[in-house]
C-alpha cells in the first residue's frame, strides 16, 4: 500500500516535472510509450501516439549517445537518454528534457562553417572583384564590401582608402572620360532599379598613369532603410579589349582584302571584254561574209572560245553580284515552255560537239504565262546542262520539266537535267556548291570553267524560293533537280494587227550610233549595215545631244564611256526633249555602272562585246515599244 503511494507520488512528480520525460520502445519504430506534461505542452500532445521515426530522427545516430539533441518542428530540445541496460528492460528513457535555443543543431553548425569557408573561398578566388556598394538616403555612397580581388585589378590593398573611404577614392581613379558615362549608368540604374553594367577605364593602382579597361555589373537593391544596395562584380577586361580591338581590326582587314577583290574581278572584267568585244564582233561579221569551209570552222572555234570566255566574265560578275548583295530576282510575264526551249535550242549544237544526246522532255500545262525571271532561270539551266555536256562523253543529257501541280494563281515546276557523265563521289557532292570549287580542277582545262557556276546556280534558285538537290552515281551519271513555285499570269487575247503594223516599223531603221572608239564603232557599224539599217555615228555624248534634236533616229546605241559627255548625262538631256529609245552599250561591268544604267531611264542595256542577236532583239523590242 505504502509502496503504491509512493509510485503514485513519483509518477506525479514525474508527470508534472518542468523537464520533458519520455519512454519509448527500444526496437522500431520506437513508439512512445509514455510522455509527461512537460513533452505534451512543449513538443505536443498529439505526438503521445507516436515514435521517434514519427518524429523524423535518425535513431541509429542518435541512440548510442548519451545525450540527444534534435529538432522538431523548427525547435529544438535536448535530453539525457537511458538505454536498456538489462534484458528485462526493453524501453529507452529519455529524461532531463529541455527546450534550447540554439538555432542550429551541432552538425549544422558544422554545414554552415564549411560554407562559410566555401563562400569566403569561392569569394577571394574568382578573377574579379565583388563588391557591396551602398548609397544612404542623401545619396552617399560607400563600398560596404569588397572582396581581395580589389587588389589585382586596381593594385590597391584592402587595408587602403577603400574600406574606409567614401566613393570619392574610387571615382579618382576612373578614367576621366569615362566618368560621366559611369555616373549616369549609375544614376539610371538606382533611379529604374535596373541592373547596372558599364565598362570604363580606371587607373592600374594609386599614382599611376597606365589605364586598363574593366567592366562592372551589379544588382541593385532597394533596402527598407531607404537605402540602395548594389551587389555586383569587377573585371578587368583589358584583355577581351585587346582582343576585340584585333578582332576588328581582322574585320577591317578582310573587308578591305574583300573590296580588293571585288575591285579586281570588276577591273579584270571589264579590260577583258573590251578586247573581247572586239574579237566577236568580227567574228560575226566574218560569220556572214560567206566564208569557206576551211574559215567557218576556224570561225567556230574563235566563237566557242569567246563564248567561254563571256560564260566566265559573266559568272565572275554574277558571283560578285550577289556577294554585294545587289542581285535582284526581276519578275516578268514568261512562259515556261518558250525559256526552257530557247535554252536547249541554243545548247543543241554544243550538245552535238560533245557527241552527246540532249533530250528534252516537257510535260502537260507549262505552255502558260507566269511570273518569272526568265534571264536568271535560263542561267540555272544553261548551267546544269553545260555542265551535264560537259562531263559526259558520248552519253544523254535528259532535261526534264514537270508542272507537278497548280492553283488559280500559282504553278509549281519541277525541273531535272539528268546524265550518263562521270557521276560525283559522295565526298565531293556537298564541295561541289561552294564558291571556286571544282572536283579536278585541271579535268576543265578543255572547256574551262571557274567552279563558281554550280555556286551562283544555287544562289539564284535560292533567291527564287528554290533548293537544288542532287543525286549521282560514279560511273553512272548525275541528276540535279529542283522544284520552284511560280505566280501565273492571266493571258491576254493577242492583238495580231498590232504585232503585223510593229514588224512593218523595224523593216528599215535608222540609228544614231554614240561611239567613241573606232574599232568598235567599225564592228558595231558592220552590224548594223547586216541588218539593213543605216546609222549616223558621233563620237561623244554632247554630239549626241545635238545630233538628236536636229535629226530623226528610230533608235540610239548610246555607249557608256565617252569624252566631253558621258552616256548617262547624254541619255537624261535627250529624254528631256526626246521620246526616242535608247540603248546603253557598255563593256564597264562595275555595279556603279549597272546601277546607274538603270536609273538613267534607258529603254535597253546590251554589255559589250556586243552579241549581235542580243542587240538586234533589244532594238526591236525598244522600238516596237516606242510605236
Ligand atoms: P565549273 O565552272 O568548273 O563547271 P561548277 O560550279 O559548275 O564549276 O561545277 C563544279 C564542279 O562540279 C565541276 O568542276 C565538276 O567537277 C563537278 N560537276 C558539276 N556538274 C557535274 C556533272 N553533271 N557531272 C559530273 N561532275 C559535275
Amino acid at each position: 500500500m505504502q509502496d503504491k503511494r509512493i509510485e503514485s507520488i513519483f509518477k506525479k512528480i514525474i508527470y508534472e516535472s518542468s523537464d520533458i520525460v519520455f519512454l519509448t520502445e527500444d526496437t522500431h519504430p520506437y513508439s512512445i510509450v509514455y510522455a509527461n506534461k512537460s513533452f505534451e505542452e512543449q513538443v505536443g500532445a498529439e505526438l503521445i501516439d507516436r515514435s521517434l521515426v514519427g518524429l523524423g530522427l535518425d535513431i541509429n545516430s542518435y541512440i548510442t549517445k548519451e545525450k540527444l539533441t534534435f529538432a522538431y518542428n523548427k525547435k529544438y530540445y535536448s535530453f539525457e537518454v537511458e538505454l536498456p541496460r538489462d534484458s528485462g528492460s526493453s524501453y529507452f528513457l529519455f529524461y532531463r528534457g529541455k527546450k534550447i535555443t540554439a538555432q542550429r543543431l551541432p552538425g549544422e553548425e558544422d554545414a554552415d562553417k564549411l560554407l562559410t569557408s566555401k563562400l569566403t573561398n569561392l569569394v577571394e578566388r574568382v578573377p574579379g572583384c565583388l563588391y557591396q556598394l551602398t548609397m544612404d538616403s542623401v545619396g552617399k555612397l560607400k563600398f560596404s564590401f569588397l572582396s581581395k580581388g580589389i587588389q589585382s585589378i586596381l593594385g590597391l590593398s584592402l587595408e587602403d582608402e577603400f574600406q574606409t573611404l567614401d566613393i570619392s577614392a574610387f571615382v579618382s581613379i576612373v578614367h576621366p572620360e569615362d566618368l560621366p558615362h559611369v555616373v549616369m549608368t549609375s544614376v539610371e540604374s538606382a533611379r529604374k532599379v535596373e541592373i547596372w553594367q558599364c565598362q570604363f577605364r580606371v587607373r592600374s593602382g594609386s599614382g599611376s598613369l597606365q589605364y586598363r579597361w574593366v567592366m562592372s555589373t551589379a544588382r541593385p537593391e532597394v533596402l527598407e532603410t531607404g537605402e540602395t544596395k548594389w551587389h555586383g562584380y569587377l573585371t578587368d577586361i583589358s584583355m577581351n579589349n585587346e582582343f576585340q580591338t584585333k578582332l576588328e581590326d581582322a574585320r577591317l582587314a578582310a573587308e578591305k582584302a574583300n573590296q580588293v577583290k571585288s575591285d579586281f574581278l570588276s577591273m579584270i572584267s571589264h579590260e577583258l571584254r573590251t578586247p573581247l568585244n572586239a574579237i566577236s564582233g568580227s567574228v560575226y561579221t566574218l560569220f556572214v561574209e560567206d566564208p569557206s569551209e576551211i574559215q567557218k570552222s576556224a570561225i567556230n572555234t574563235i566563237n566557242f572560245a569567246v563564248d567561254n570566255l563571256l560564260v566566265m566574265i559573266n559568272d565572275l560578275l554574277d558571283f560578285q553580284k550577289i556577294e554585294a548583295g545587289k542581285l535582284t530576282i526581276e519578275y516578268r510575264s514568261t512562259k515556261l515552255k518558250d525559256v526552257i526551249e530557247k535554252v536547249l535550242n541554243g545548247l543543241s549544237f554544243h550538245a552535238r560537239d560533245t557527241g552527246n544526246k540532249l533530250e528534252l522532255h516537257l510535260s502537260d500545262g507549262l505552255d502558260i504565262l507566269v511570273k518569272a525571271d526568265k534571264t536568271r532561270l535560263s542561267q540555272v539551266m544553261n548551267n546544269l546542262i553545260t555542265n551535264a555536256l560537259k562531263f559526259t562523253n558520248q552519253g544523254t543529257v535528259d532535261v526534264r520539266v514537270e508542272n507537278v501541280g497548280q492553283t488559280k494563281n500559282k504553278v509549281r515546276v519541277n525541273f531535272s537535267v539528268t546524265d550518263s557523265g562521270i557521276g560525283i563521289a559522295p565526298e565531293h557532292k556537298q564541295k561541289i556548291f561552294n564558291d571556286f570549287d571544282q572536283v579536278r580542277p585541271t579535268f576543265n582545262s578543255k572547256y574551262g570553267g571557274t567552279g563558281l557556276g554550280l555556286s551562283i546556280t544555287k544562289k539564284l534558285l535560292t533567291l527564287m524560293g528554290g533548293t537544288i538537290s542532287l543525286e549521282s552515281e560514279v560511273g553512272k551519271g548525275s541528276r540535279f533537280y529542283f522544284e520552284l513555285e511560280f505566280d501565273r499570269v492571266q493571258e491576254m487575247p493577242v492583238d495580231s494587227t498590232a504585232n503585223a503594223s510593229s514588224s512593218h516599223v523595224i523593216e528599215e531603221l535608222h540609228l544614231l550610233m554614240a561611239e567613241d572608239n573606232e574599232v568598235n564603232s567599225l564592228v558595231l557599224g558592220k552590224i548594223i549595215k547586216k541588218w539593213g539599217y543605216t546609222y549616223h555615228r558621233v563620237l561623244n555624248g554632247k554630239e549626241a545631244v545635238e545630233a538628236a534634236r536636229t535629226g530623226k533616229y528610230d533608235c540610239i546605241l548610246m555607249d557608256i564611256q565617252m569624252p566631253v559627255m558621258d552616256g548617262f548625262d547624254a541619255a537624261l538631256e535627250i529624254k528631256k526633249f526626246s521620246g526616242t529609245p535608247i540603248i546603253a552599250l557598255t563593256a564597264a561591268a562595275k555595279l556603279e555602272i549597272l546601277e546607274r544604267i538603270d536609273e538613267c531611264d534607258f529603254d535597253g542595256f546590251v554589255a559589250k562585246p556586243i552579241d549581235a542577236v542580243e542587240l538586234f532583239n533589244q532594238i526591236r523590242a525598244a522600238v516596237e515599244g516606242n510605236v
